[in-house]
């Protein structure tokens, strides 16, 4: 038995760890956005970005030919401007990130930066201008430093260091015992979905690209954790062209222009205060998340009393 056994476990333990090698591979094309169907067009020239204005020009798209998703989807967003997607769940609003980055292709219309098709220049070139804060950052089976300076390999430690102060995680890695060399992922420290997503903020900044990307995360955050990540935010995204896919609503208030995505097709467009006082969707969701927003701050107050 002991014969027999002793082979199983090392079997056991060899596929445990190829099983780990192949999530990270997985996780390391997730990061990467390698889509092995997409690869640069014969003669494409690397982007040449001036200020970053972002253009969806009739942007149609579908992932199967018989349910389209995007139908027509037009906006702009002036250099350094910040453009905010609301809209109801499965509206499509993380698809326009998608596109943006080139994971996918649209099936009609195009997505231009500074007047250069994306689908016209080098995947290198577009991923290099482009910053994503994804909803679920994904971490490396190394150290938080090693994880923070994924943004840019060259930083020094005074830059690590500097971009975690921004990103308001610098306090928090330097309660840990080992600090920026604590092993963190899988198989080390497991970080909150607040905390993984301020490393994907520190790893933004450290790239400092011009044009920026936010997905917010779809969970509710405590209200302290939120207001930590929208500081953050705030900050990364000052003097950068901003796309916030916005799933919770708290972001958009001083977004310079809110889109609401429903269906497929921009419904709404205008600022807060404007989107309020139409009485529409928005303010229709708007409602709808204070409803939740007030449950939650009630199951929360009776969870604390004794
Ligand atoms: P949420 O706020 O819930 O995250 P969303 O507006 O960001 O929603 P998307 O993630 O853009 O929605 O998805 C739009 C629709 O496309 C959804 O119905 C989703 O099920 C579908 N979808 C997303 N990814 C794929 C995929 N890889 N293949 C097929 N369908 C997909």
């Amino acid at each position: 038995l002991v014969q027999l056994s002793m082979p199983l476990n090392f079997m056991g333990m060899i596929y445990r760890e190829i099983k780990q090698a192949l999530i990270d591979i997985d996780d390391m094309f997730r990061i990467l956005g390698q889509n092995p169907e997409i690869a640069d067009r014969p003669g494409a020239e690397p982007l040449r970005v001036a200020g970053g204005t972002v253009r969806f020009e009739d942007v149609r798209f579908a992932y199967t030919p018989e349910r389209p998703i995007l139908r027509g989807v037009a906006f702009e967003i002036p250099a350094g401007h910040t453009v905010a997607v609301v809209g109801p769940s499965g509206a499509g609003k993380s698809t326009l990130s998608r596109l943006l980055f080139r994971f996918y292709e649209p099936s009609a219309g195009r997505i231009t930066i500074d007047g250069q098709d994306i689908a016209g220049v080098t995947q290198g070139s577009l991923r290099a201008a482009i910053g994503m804060v994804p909803q679920d950052t994904v971490l490396f089976n190394d150290t938080i430093g090693y994880n923070i300076r994924y943004g840019r390999a060259d930083a020094s430690e005074a830059e690590v260091r500097e971009a975690a102060r921004l990103a308001q995680i610098d306090g928090f890695v330097s309660g840990l015992p080992e600090g920026y060399d604590t092993p963190v992922g899988e198989r080390g420290l497991k970080l909150s979905g607040g905390e993984k997503q301020r490393v994907a903020i520190a790893r933004t900044i450290l790239k400092g690209p011009p044009i920026l990307v936010l997905d917010e995360a779809t969970s509710a955050l405590d209200s302290f954790t939120e207001a930590q990540i929208q500081g953050a935010l705030d900050r990364v995204s000052r003097g950068r062209t901003t796309l916030v896919i916005a799933h919770r609503l708290s972001t958009v208030v001083n977004a310079d222009a809110i889109l609401v995505l429903d269906r497929g097709v921009i419904a709404e467009r205008g600022t807060h205060a404007e989107l309020l006082a139409r009485g529409g969707l928005y303010a229709a969701l708007w409602a709808r998340q204070r409803e939740a927003d007030a449950a939650r701050a009630v199951l929360a107050r009776e969870a604390d009393a004794p």
